[in-house]
This record gives C-alpha cells, structure tokens and sequence, in this order.
C-alpha cells in the first residue's frame, strides 16, 4: 500500500510518515501541492493525505484539482487544525474523502488501521470470472481490472461457447456484454445460465450494458442478472461491484458446504461415522414400506457387544472407543451399497439389509460373528451377539415393530450365552 503525503511542515511530515510505516505502508512526503501533482503524475497511491494550508494552495483546491482530472475514486484525508464547520463544509463539497483534526491523531490511527485492513481484504479476492465480450478494448480492461484484483480470468467471446464452459467448469463470477458476436446475446446468456444446471444455475452475473434509459436497466435485472455496470465502464465500479457479487457468493458458498456439514453431523455418529439411530428412525420406515409394496425381502441385524462394560473396565474408554471405531469399520466394509449400517446406541449397532432374506441375513451375521471374534480390536478380545429378523411377507409392521422381534432375538442370544447369532422365531421356515 502506497500513501501520498502532502504536509508543509516537517514534524508532522514525519510523524505521519512514522504512522503510516508502522502499518506497513509506504510513503511519499512532500510540501507543496505542485509536489504532490508531479508525484500523481508518475506513482499510482491508494491513499493521499494533504493538509489543509499548503505553500501555493489550499487542501481544498488540491483535492478539487484531482477530482478534476479525473481522480474520482482515490480517497483523500485532509488534515486540519481549523475547526470552522465551513472548512469541513467546502472539504467534502470539494471531494475530500475525510477531514481528521491535526491534533487527533487517535482518529487518524484507527482511520489508517481500517483502512489498510480493507485494503488487506481487497486484494486478498480469490475466484474464477468468466468474461464474455467481443470488444477488444472492453476484454483488455476486464484482463487488466480483474487480475489487479487477483481473480482469475478466463475470457471467450461467444454466448453459446460461455454456456459451454459454464457448464463444464466452475466459475465464481460470470461478466457478459449484451451484444455478442453470435446468435447468442448477453440476455440469452443469463436466460440459459438460470435454467442451467441445478447446483451452478445460481451464479452471480454481471450485464455490461450500454443501454441508458431505466426500461432497460430494469430489464436487465429481471432477466436473471445480479447487477450491471454501464457503458463506458468506470473501473472503480467495476471493482466494487465485481467484489460484491464475489463476496457474497463466498459467503453462500460457505453457508451450503456448512449446511451439508449440519446434515452429515445430525444423520451419523460422530465416534464411528456410521449412521445415527436418528437418521435410522428417519430412512428406515421407507425401506420397510418400499420392500411391503413390492414384496421384496427385507432384514434387520441387531448386533450388541458382549460384557463391553468389562471392556471399558479393564482398559479404560479410550481404549473401548478404539474398539467402537474398529468394530465400525468392519461393518462398513461388510456392506453391500444399498446396506444400512447404523450405531443405534452405545455399543449396540444394527444393519438393514434390504433385497435379504432372513436365512441369508443371519448367515451374514454369522460371517460378521467370527470376523469380530478374529479381529481383536486395539488388541483386545472381543466378541458380539446378534438378533437377526425378516420384514414378515404380507404383514405391515412398523420399524418399532420390527425391531422389537430382532430385539428379541438378540436378548435370546444373549441368555443363549452371547457370541450366537439367533432368527427370530417368526422368521422361521419362512
Ligand atoms: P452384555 O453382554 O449384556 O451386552 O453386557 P455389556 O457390558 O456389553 O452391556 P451393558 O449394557 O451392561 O454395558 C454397555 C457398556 O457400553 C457400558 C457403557 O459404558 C459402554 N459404552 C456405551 N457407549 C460407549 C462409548 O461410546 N464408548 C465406550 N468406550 N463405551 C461405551
Ligand atoms: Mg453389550
Ligand atoms: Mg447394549
């Protein structure tokens, strides 16, 4: 960051300069207003500080010469030991940007602090903008603007070869002109972009129009673009609104991967990473009914951790966590695609196997029987009983329902003398 100071007098000169150099900014210092029109004339400033009395001009003439030239956009502090509310008046009428008291170099600080820490921000922007427009000039001044910015750029002249890319790639911006070399205009753009796919359609879009009357501005938004920038296009206005829509569609996309993140933490088990009981009471009541409808078999395993408590007695809930998260993994890899694995509480889990009969279900379980026997999870010996149950043909049950014949089943294995996989009765000879 670059800063202009324009001040007759040494100390200040250098106490400004001190302030500015703390906030790592570098300075120019010089005395007279000409000084400081040469040095604008050769370096590009983001800030130019000027007091009010200078040797050949005013502050004010200064800042109004500027604005003059064409400086619209710089911002310009001016530094003052008047109170008068007219110098304040005939300051910002001129263009000055801010009036600070010399004396208040409290304000000055914090003005330069907030300052530098937008200008951090600014130049922080990271993106993609996809650029549609066949005007030479205009496409090297989006080049020229944007990478300033630090965005990337990809440019093409074509509405339809824009639709292309926008489809295949993503981008966090797009910029159309409204006439384009081929059939498809700018409007069209925005009009395809909107109807495009679900997840992209959303992108912010920026129109280049140089349309004047309000008719058509009007227009522009309610086909579908966020905002415009007229013809001839002013830079400054293209940077603030190029770093609106980029802001805000970062911001969106972090409330959406956060949202995702909310739904992933409410359906699984954080220790395990399997499904929750509470997403199980969600999806499986669809399973149950899906497989009713078309009479298709469906199972549900209920697996418990024998003497677990001893577990954790023994070596402590750390270690019994491991055996959780081990226990889990096998689990996982034992299912098929369309299986549900799920931990229903705390050492207790439970499958839902649809297109599975209750003879296969409980071969299943058997084979997951041995392989937790086999396993040693953390090193440690364990083992698990098992209640398997079949969605008994042409009678709707709940999942409560069928939950509680597989329940009852495991408390079967359990009094069996645990390490057994038992079928509920009902399932039997069917
Ligand atoms: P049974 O063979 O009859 O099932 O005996 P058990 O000891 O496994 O059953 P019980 O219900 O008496 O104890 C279950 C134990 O599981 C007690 C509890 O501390 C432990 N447990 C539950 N959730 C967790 C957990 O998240 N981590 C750990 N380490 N232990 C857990
Ligand atoms: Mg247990
Ligand atoms: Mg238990």
């Amino acid at each position: 960051m670059k800063a202009l100071v324009v001040e007759p007098t040494l100390t200040y000169k250098l106490l400004l300069q001190s302030l500015f150099n703390d906030r790592s900014c570098e300075t120019v210092l010089v005395s007279s207003g000409q000084e400081g029109f040469a040095a604008l004339e050769e370096i590009s400033f983001d800030l130019v500080c000027v007091a009010l009395h200078l040797e050949d001009m005013t502050g004010i003439d200064f800042c109004q010469t500027l604005r003059a030239e064409g400086k619209k956009t710089l911002p310009i502090v001016m530094m003052t030991s008047d109170e008068e509310k007219r110098i304040f008046e005939e300051g910002m009428a001129a263009g000055v940007t801010e009036i600070f008291r010399k004396e208040d170099l409290l304000a000055i600080t914090k003005y330069l602090t907030t300052f530098k820490a937008q200008h951090l921000a600014e130049s922080r922007l990271v993106g993609t903008v996809l650029c549609v427009t066949d005007n030479v000039p205009l496409s090297s001044l989006l080049q020229t603007q944007l990478s300033r910015m630090g965005l990337k750029i990809e440019q093409t002249r074509l509405g339809e070869h824009a639709f292309e890319k926008f489809e295949t790639s993503d981008y966090d911006l797009i910029i159309t002109d409204t006439l384009l070399a081929g059939p498809m205009s700018g409007f069209a753009l925005v009009r395809e972009v909107r109807q495009g796919p679900l997840k992209k359609r959303m992108i912010p879009i920026l129109v280049l129009s140089s349309f004047k009357d309000d008719g058509r501005k009007i227009e522009t938004l309610r086909s579908g673009a966020n905002d415009y920038v007229s013809k001839p296009v002013l830079e400054a206005e293209l940077a603030a609104r190029v770093r609106n829509l980029i802001t805000n569609k970062k911001l969106l996309d972090q409330v959406e991967a956060q949202q995702v993140r909310l739904e992933e933490m409410a359906m699984t088990d954080s220790l395990t990473t399997l499904y929750n009981r509470h997403c199980l009471n969600e999806i499986a009541p669809g399973y149950i009914s899906e497989a009713g409808r078309h009479d298709l078999p469906l199972s549900l395993v209920v697996m418990d951790l024998d003497d677990f408590k001893h577990v954790n007695d023994t070596y402590g809930h750390n270690a019994g966590d491991q055996v959780l998260i081990q226990i889990a993994d096998l689990l996982k890899k034992s299912c098929r695609q369309e299986d549900i694995a799920a931990r229903f509480g705390g050492e207790e889990f439970l499958l839902l196997l649809p297109y599975c009969n209750g003879q296969d279900a409980a071969k299943k379980a058997e084979v997951l029987r041995r392989k937790i026997e086999a396993l040693e999870p953390n090193g440690i010996q364990v083992t698990a009983s098992f209640g398997v149950c079949q969605l008994p043909g042409g009678n709707l049950l709940s999942f409560e329902e069928i939950f509680g014949l597989a329940d009852k089943a495991l408390y079967d294995a359990k009094n069996g003398g645990r390490n057994l996989v038992v079928l509920s009765q009902e399932d039997e000879g069917f």
